[in-house]
């Protein structure tokens, strides 16, 4: 085509643009943010439940620093330290309860995507008395405690995206819920809090950052400015893809990662994530399987089908990935975490019925993701 044309139909499909982008989180990021911007705690009340895991607040050296800026600003605070990986509704009910019985006005989740999507339910059913937590996928409620997000890895953005992810024990998969009144208010990201990860949570938790920005990016609700967040991500993350091969991470690549992870939130805060999260699900579930990991290994047979369905989009990641084909990328995945496990014939029914379950990321993804396709990607995964 000549190179005019190209100009005309780019300004054209400019002309048309309509999009939205709004995350009114407050985002710091660096070094040592939390003891410089610690000013920021003051604005939200006077007292605050900080909501961890059992011990990677800790270890991270994330809630030493945050309790000693909260007692240099005077405030109160309780510690709720029992959410569980994947996180139930029951807990984030038991947690709301102390909440409201210690009149507390704001929470600080700190931690994984656990403690913080806790933190945010927490956050909603504190401030809304009668309210019990299987309501909360209503997604109808105004009055929200203030949040604050502090990652311990760099994977989930859940500091900047207004999704809480729960596990429904009844349902027996996860379900999110979340609106504009769930996006933190403040997010503070300090790659040295990644540096107690083990290797294998490290590499899961950089794979679940890399697939929110992929998928984001092919997804319907994309817009030319999560693309362009993707599109960086994408680059950022291949100048760590060797370290988190070999294992050699420095708190460069670290510091790099929490910024992959920061703009995957982004993304999927505007664009939504697609069938690999809803896939995904399953595998954690009945497989108890990181939710990374879980999305990686739906990555073989999502990409092929994304080579069908959005096949200029493929291309861009693959070459900011530096690779020419989906299989070196697939094999680098294949790399990390090996095969998928194997699954009988009536595991691939219900993962599939499971998955039609996530109508959001269905709708979500290009194409048309049918009944059919869902089925035939657990077979090709398998
Ligand atoms: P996680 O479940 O929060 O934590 C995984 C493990 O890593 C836990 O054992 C945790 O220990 C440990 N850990 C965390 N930080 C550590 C550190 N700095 N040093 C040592 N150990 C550390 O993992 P995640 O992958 O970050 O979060 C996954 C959850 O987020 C899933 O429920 C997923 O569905 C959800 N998610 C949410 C969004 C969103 O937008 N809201 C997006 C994607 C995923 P402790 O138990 O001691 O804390
Ligand atoms: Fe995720």
């Amino acid at each position: 085509m000549h190179y005019w044309n190209k100009i005309v139909i780019e300004a054209e499909r400019r002309k048309g643009m309509i999009f939205k982008y709004s995350i009114p989180t407050t985002v710091y990021y660096g070094s040592h943010c939390i003891d410089e911007q610690a000013q920021a705690f003051e604005t939200l009340g006077h007292k605050a439940m900080i909501v961890t895991g059992k011990y990677s607040a800790r270890l991270s050296g994330a809630l030493d620093e945050v309790i000693q800026v909260l007692s240099r600003y005077d405030q109160e605070y309780i510690i709720f330290d029992q959410v569980e990986n994947n996180p139930s509704i029951e807990t984030v009910e038991k947690a709301s309860r102390i909440a409201k019985n210690n009149g507390v006005n704001y929470i600080i989740g700190i931690g994984g995507g656990s403690p913080i999507d806790a933190a945010k339910a927490i956050a909603v059913l504190a401030a809304n008395s009668e309210m019990k937590a299987i309501e909360l996928f209503k997604n109808d409620f105004d009055r929200v405690l203030p949040i604050v997000g502090i990652p311990t890895t760099a994977g989930t953005g859940s500091e900047v995206t207004p999704y809480s992810v729960l596990l429904r024990n009844d349902l027996q998969t996860k379900v999110s819920f979340g609106n504009i009144k769930t996006f933190p208010t403040y997010a503070f990201l300090d790659g040295r809090y990644t540096e107690s990860l083990t290797y294998n949570t490290t590499v899961n938790t950089a794979i679940d950052a890399l697939t929110h920005v992929m998928e984001g990016y092919v997804a319907k609700r994309s817009t030319p400015i999560t693309d362009a967040l993707a599109l960086e991500a994408i680059s950022v993350f291949h100048q760590s893809m060797s370290a988190l091969s070999t294992g050699k991470i420095t708190l460069e690549d670290r510091e790099r990662l929490m910024y992959v992870s920061l703009l995957g939130g982004m993304v999927i805060a505007q664009a939504g994530v697609t069938l690999a999260h809803g896939m995904g699900y399953c595998y954690t579930f009945f497989k108890d399987m990181p939710h990374g990991k879980a999305n990686g290994l739906i990555m073989k047979g999502y990409f092929s089908y994304l080579a069908v369905h959005a096949p200029q989009k493929v291309a861009q990641i693959l070459q900011r990935l530096g690779y020419k084909e989906v299989v070196e990328f697939t094999d680098w995945l294949e790399q990390l975490f090996g095969k998928a496990p194997q699954l009988t014939s009536e595991e691939i029914e219900q993962y599939t019925a499971l998955t039609l379950l996530q109508k959001g990321s269905m709708a979500n993804t290009p194409g048309e993701a049918t009944q059919e396709i869902v089925h035939h990607l657990w077979e090709t995964i398998n």
